[in-house]
C-alpha cells in the first residue's frame, strides 16, 4: 500500500491552537462529499487523507487531499467498501479519525466497531445506534417507545401468509411492503388489492435477501398524498441534542429524492419548534451522538415516522444555508468529544434554500451517461453553492452513483430563492454528457412547483405527462 503526498502543499497551518481535534482525518468516500469533508477539515486545521479506487486516481478528492492511498480496483466492493484496505490506509498514514460521508460504509455498524478497535475515531454515532436504526422494524419500535408517531402497520415481520392477510386487512389497502434492511428507495412494493399481497411479499423478500442480506419485511399503510419532511438533529457526548429544523424532500422519483428545500412550504415556525424539540428530546433520551435525520411522512397535519438515517445526508446543505451551521464541522467536534458549538436557542432560521441533485443521466429515460465532461462552468454569485467534484476534462466513471453535483441556492424568501435557482440553472454548463439539469429547469418554471403545493407522488405525474412510456 503506497501513500501519495499531495504536491500542491495545501496542508493547513493555521487555526491549530483553537480548533485542532485531530491532526489527520481519513475520508472514506469519493466525489462531492469527499470534497465537502476535506473543506471542513482544512478550515479546522486538520490534514486529510483521501482513499480511492484505480478508477478515481485523477479525481478531485484525491488531488485536494494532503495524502492519498489507492485502496483497490473500480468495483466499490473491492475499494470504497473494502474495510481492511481503508483501515490499513488510516494506519499507514497515521490518520486518527475516519469520516464515512454518506452511502458506502456510513451506516455499517461493523465498520464503525472495527475503526474503534483500531484506536481510531469513527465520525458518526455509536455502533448500537447505527445497528438499531439501520433495521427499520427495530427503528420504528425504538421511536414508538420514545413517543414519536409512526405509520400504522405491522409490528414487525409476518410469520405466515394467513397472518399477513389478516394484518393487511386491518391496515387496509393500498399498503406498502418494505424490507427491514432496505434503503435508497429499494425494497418496497405498493399493494393495492388483497389478491396481490402474497406475491408482493414474496418478491420483496427475494429482492431484499439478495440486495441487503436480510429478507425481513413489514407492512404499513400507503399514504396517498403525504409530503416527505425530515428533521436534522445533532447530539454530542455530553447529553446535548439539538434540532436544525426540517427539510422537505417530497420531490421524488422511484422513492428517491431529486430536489430538497428548507424550510418546508407547509410547516409553520410553531410546528417546527414543537416537532423539532420533540425529536431532539427523544434522541437525547436515547443518548444519540453525531448527526442524524428523522424522516417523517406528513399528511393532513400529522407526522408519521418512516426511518432514521444515522449519518450526514446528501441534502444537508439546505440546512446549512438557512442556519449558517457547518454540519461537518460539528460532526468532527462531536467525534472528538467536544460539546456542540450551539445550544437550541442559538439556532436561527433565515430565508429559504433549495438543492437540486444533478445526475449524469438522461432525466427522462434515466439512461446513465458516464463519460468525458468537455466543458464545465458552475454558476456563481450571491448565495449560490455548487458542491461537485467535476471539472472540464473529468471522465465520469460508470461504476458509482450517478449524482455528480448539487446546486444549492438560498434567498430571503422562497420566491427569491426560486428566481435565483432559475438564473443559476440557466448558467450551469456541463457539456459532453447528459445531466438532469434540463429537468430542474422545467421544474423551476412549473407553476404548481412554484406554489409549493406538491406531495411525494407529484413528480412521477409530472414526468408521466412528459414521457408517458418512461416515467
Ligand atoms: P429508503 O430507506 O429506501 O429511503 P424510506 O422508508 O425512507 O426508504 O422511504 C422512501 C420513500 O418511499 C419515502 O420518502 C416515500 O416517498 C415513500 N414511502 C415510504 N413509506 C411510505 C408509506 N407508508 N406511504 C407512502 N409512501 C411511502
Amino acid at each position: 500500500m503506497s501513500v501519495t503526498h499531495n504536491q500542491l502543499n495545501l496542508t493547513p497551518r493555521f487555526c491549530r491552537s483553537t480548533e485542532l481535534m485531530f491532526k489527520k482525518l481519513l475520508i472514506a468516500n469519493r466525489g462531492e462529499i469527499a470534497l465537502r469533508i476535506h473543506r471542513a477539515c482544512h478550515e479546522m486545521g486538520i490534514e486529510t487523507v483521501a482513499v480511492h479506487s484505480t478508477a478515481d486516481a485523477d479525481a478531485m478528492h484525491v488531488r485536494l487531499a494532503d495524502e492519498s492511498v489507492c485502496i483497490g480496483p473500480p468495483a466499490a466492493t473491492d475499494s470504497y467498501l473494502n474495510i481492511p484496505a481503508i483501515v490499513s490506509a488510516a494506519e499507514v498514514t497515521g490518520a486518527e479519525a475516519i469520516h464515512p460521508g454518506y452511502g458506502f460504509l456510513s451506516e455499517n455498524a461493523h465498520f464503525s466497531e472495527i475503526v474503534s478497535e483500531h484506536g481510531l475515531k469513527f465520525v458518526g454515532p455509536k455502533p448500537d445506534h447505527i445497528r438499531r436504526m439501520g433495521d427499520k422494524i427495530a427503528a420504528k419500535e425504538a421511536v414508538k417507545e420514545l413517543g414519536l408517531p409512526v405509520v400504522p402497520g405491522s409490528d414487525g415481520d409476518v410469520d405466515s401468509d394467513d397472518e399477513a392477510l389478516k394484518i393487511a386487512d386491518d391496515i387496509g389497502y393500498p399498503l406498502i411492503v418494505k424490507a427491514a434492511a432496505g434503503g435508497g428507495g429499494r425494497g418496497m412494493r405498493v399493494v393495492r388489492k388483497r389478491e396481490d399481497l402474497l406475491s408482493a411479499i414474496a418478491n420483496c423478500r427475494n429482492e431484499a435477501g439478495a440486495a441487503f442480506g436480510s429478507d425481513a419485511i413489514y407492512m404499513e399503510r400507503f399514504l396517498t398524498k403525504p409530503r416527505h419532511i425530515e428533521f436534522q438533529i445533532i447530539g454530542d457526548q455530553h447529553g446535548n441534542c439539538i434540532h436544525l429544523g426540517e427539510r422537505d424532500c417530497s420531490l421524488q422519483r422511484r422513492h428517491q429524492k431529486i430536489l430538497e428545500e428548507a424550510p418546508s412550504p407547509v410547516i409553520t415556525p410553531e410546528l417546527r419548534a414543537k416537532t423539532g424539540e420533540r425529536v431532539a428530546k427523544a434522541m437525547a433520551e436515547m443518548g444519540y451522538e453525531g448527526a442524524g435525520t428523522i424522516e417523517f411522512l406528513y399528511e393532513d397535519g400529522e407526522f408519521y415516522f418512516i426511518e432514521m438515517n444515522t449519518r450526514l445526508q446528501v441534502e444537508h446543505p439546505v440546512t446549512e444555508m438557512i442556519t449558517g451551521i457547518d454540519l461537518v464541522r460539528e460532526q468532527i467536534r462531536v467525534a472528538a468529544g467536544k460539546p456542540l458549538s450551539y445550544t437550541q436557542d442559538m439556532v436561527q432560521f433565515r430565508g429559504h434554500a433549495i438543492e437540486c441533485r444533478i445526475n449524469a443521466e438522461n432525466p427522462y429515460t434515466l439512461q446513465p451517461s458516464p463519460g468525458l465532461v468537455t466543458q464545465y462552468h458552475p454558476p456563481g454569485g450571491l448565495n449560490v453553492r455548487c458542491d461537485s467534484a467535476v471539472y472540464a476534462g473529468y471522465r465520469v466513471p460508470p461504476y458509482y452513483d450517478s449524482m455528480i453535483a448539487k446546486l444549492i441556492v438560498s434567498g430571503y424568501s422562497r420566491d427569491g430563492c426560486l428566481m435565483r435557482l432559475r438564473r443559476s440553472l440557466e448558467e450551469y454548463v456541463i457539456d459532453g454528457i447528459n445531466t438532469s439539469i434540463p429537468l430542474h429547469r422545467e421544474l423551476v418554471d412549473d407553476p404548481e412547483f412554484q406554489s409549493g403545493d406538491y406531495n411525494i407522488h407529484w413528480l412521477e405525474k409530472f414526468l408521466a405527462e412528459r414521457a408517458p412510456d418512461k416515467a
